[in-house]
């Protein structure tokens, strides 16, 4: 059966052999029904490198590897085409130079119009660029799998697009510490702490990822076993061609180390700061202090000058009034200088908890019966360097502190114990063993600003009249002066811990004596000429527990020996109007009564001189007194009572 000839002249069959023929991109062959190569077209040519005439009569089986042939492949391919109508595959084919190139092979079983198998036709094409390029990808994947499952300093893992974690990497599992198991399949809200759930920051989170591409922020993560770390976190949203949201990619980082470092630098430059500014406040405090010693220095002799002369009356009492400024004025340097580290100390080694032990009642007396107030003593036998009396005055200030810091009910507790520190652990204080000193309360607390400069001098928060500011600035200088360090913790609202550091020292060759403490029950005699002072002092002895003796002047005060023998202590004014002054009533009272415990207080003394002294082995106080002094100039009238007996 012929078909008509067209325009071109061709018979439809010859323009059908042309086109196979031409076809250059495929490879179209006949085989005949046992595989011999019976046509070949230019495609093939290019592709297998053979020329029609090389090829045709030969079997196909040479197209195929040497182990395909063994495995008898080419047979198998012919059978499956037949059986089934059409055999196709993707496999290795050999070129006629013997290289290989990745084949996608069709075969077809060809039938006559009879219904005879004749052959088979083979549509062959070279897809080894197709299949390079697939493998290329396929590789750069396995690549990055490998690369991102290598990665450990960071978690590496994806997330749906509804925040579901998809898959998970080393990283992830270390710095998280999920399993692959355990978390593919869970929402990524459970990396989020508890407050950051609360607000809704993972839904935030990605939806910025989605609008914005990206989302970068640091912040508290949990791991699985509950703990915190400070994380580095990137999303980026990941979409396909058409911009379809496929998931989220997230890169999570612990930096809480470089986080920590960041804020331990932070807190060293503060320190820094802070210890500098109180270098320059307490060299400018001492440079004062001692320009005004210098003018009081003055005053003092001008006074004293002047009282040589008999003065009218009223000359007298403005004197008077002269002289307790000045004695003011010479507390005011002599807490300045304190501050200053500037102050001479009279250190001794002692065991604090013996120092507080004795000084108890004394802190008791500070605080009202609404506050309770405990003590724990318990540094054991560590001795420590440090002038006892300026010790007790702080450990007063910081009692007296804590109590102005508490409205209504409340506690103090004063606690001691030794401490180990490694360098860095209290700013400005090395390494070694120290004695702790800690006064807490359940106060108001301060805020980070009060703090800051609660030791600096005249820092006060308190009503005008109410707080000097000196109080902390003086703790501060002296426990400095002793080589220590003050730590102050606190919280507005949530109390205060100020805690004193002492260096531990070796006991020495002869530990200094303990003055005993204040013996009770025993009786002074007060003396002073206004009688407002003296009801004030005396109120003060009975606060401590003496029975107290008054007399307004020197006569009636010999008049009061005389008849009392019970009297262990005389405490005098110097400066008394009337024919006998303090210092001349001492004299003769000691005459009277050999062994009398004598303290001579004034309110006037001469600058270069601070603090309580002895005159003729007469206790000197300076006024206005503390507590505190008081009670310390009684021990050493004791004392000095003592040494005269045993002379
Ligand atoms: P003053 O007591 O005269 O005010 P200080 O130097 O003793 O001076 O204290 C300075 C300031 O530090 C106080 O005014 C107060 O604001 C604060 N402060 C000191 N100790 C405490 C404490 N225990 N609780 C709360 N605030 C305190
Ligand atoms: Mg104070």
């Amino acid at each position: 059966m012929f078909s008509r000839p067209s325009a071109d002249g061709l018979s439809p069959e010859r323009r059908f052999e042309l086109m196979i023929s031409g076809v250059r991109d495929y490879a179209i062959y006949f085989l005949d029904r046992q595989g011999f190569v019976s046509s070949w077209n230019a495609g093939a040519e290019r592709f297998k490198g053979y020329r029609a005439d090389e090829i045709i009569g030969r079997h196909f089986s040479v197209f195929y590897t040497p182990e395909d042939q063994t495995l008898g492949l080419p047979a198998r391919a012919l059978r499956t085409a037949l059986a089934e109508g059409k055999f196709e595959m993707e496999a290795w084919r050999v070129r006629k130079d013997g290289s290989r190139f990745w084949a996608s092979v069709v075969l077809d079983p060809i039938f006559d119009e009879t219904g005879e198998h004749v052959g088979f036709v083979k549509i062959t094409r070279d897809i080894s660029e197709r299949k390079a390029a697939q493998e290329a990808l396929l590789e750069s994947e396995r690549r990055f799998r490998l690369l991102v499952q290598g990665v450990t300093d960071y978690a590496i893992f994806m997330l749906s697009p509804e925040g579901i974690v998809t898959n998970w990497n080393p990283g992830a599992q270390r710095i998280k510490g999920y399993t692959e198991q355990e978390i593919v399949g869970r929402h990524f809200g459970c990396f989020y702490t508890e407050e950051d759930r609360e607000k809704g920051m993972p839904a935030a989170t990605l939806i910025r990822a989605s609008t914005e591409g990206r989302s970068e922020h640091e912040g508290w993560r949990v791991r699985r076993d509950g703990t915190r770390f400070w994380a580095h976190v990137v999303v980026d949203a990941i979409r396909d061609a058409d911009g379809h949201l496929l998931g989220f990619a997230k890169v999570t980082r612990d930096v809480t180390e470089r986080r920590e470092a960041a804020a331990a630098l932070e807190r060293a430059n503060a320190q820094l700061f802070q210890a500098q500014k109180m270098e320059a406040i307490g060299q400018l405090t001492g440079g004062i202090a001692h320009d005004f010693n210098n003018l009081l220095a003055v005053i003092s002799s001008s006074l004293d000058v002047l009282g040589t002369q008999p003065p009218p009356h009223v000359a007298a009492r403005m004197q008077d009034a002269m002289r307790r400024a000045v004695t003011r004025g010479a507390t005011l340097t002599q807490q300045l200088l304190s501050f200053a580290r500037q102050q001479p100390l009279k250190p001794e080694t002692c065991q604090l908890d013996e120092v507080i032990e004795s000084f108890e009642s004394m802190l008791r007396r500070a605080v009202p019966s609404s506050i309770s107030l405990d003590i724990r003593a318990s540094s054991g036998d560590s001795l420590v360097n440090v002038d006892v009396v300026r010790f007790e005055a702080a450990l007063l200030n910081l009692v007296v502190n804590a109590r102005d810091a508490i409205a209504g009910t409340g506690q103090i507790d004063i606690r001691t114990g030794s401490a180990e520190l490694r360098d860095g652990d209290v700013p400005s204080l090395r390494a070694g063993r120290y004695l702790r000193v800690q006064v807490t309360d359940t106060g108001c607390g301060m805020s980070p600003e009060i703090i800051a400069r609660a030791t600096e001098p005249f820092f006060t928060t308190k009503e005008p009249g109410k707080g000097t500011g000196l109080g902390l600035s003086q703790v501060y200088g002296f426990i400095s002066q002793s080589g220590g360090a003050v730590d102050i913790a606190s919280e507005p609202g949530r109390g205060t811990t100020v805690s004193l550091y002492l260096p531990v020292v070796e006991r020495p060759a002869a530990a200094a004596a303990r003055l005993p403490a204040t013996d009770v029950a025993e009786t002074v005699l007060v003396v002073d000429d206004e009688s407002e002072v003296l009801e004030a002092t005396a109120e003060l002895f009975r606060s401590i527990g003496y029975t107290v003796v008054t007399a307004s002047t020197a006569a009636e005060a010999i008049f009061r020996l005389e008849r009392d023998s019970e009297i262990d202590f005389l405490f005098t004014d110097v400066v008394m109007s009337g024919a006998m002054d303090g210092l001349e009533l001492a004299r003769r009272a000691r005459d009277m009564r050999r062994g009398l415990r004598v303290v001579v207080a004034s309110g006037h003394i001469s600058p270069s001189r601070h603090g309580d002294g002895e005159l003729d082995d007469f206790v000197f106080i300076a006024k206005p007194y503390r507590l505190a002094e008081l009670a310390r100039a009684m021990r050493r009238a004791a004392e000095a009572s003592r040494r005269a007996q045993d002379a």
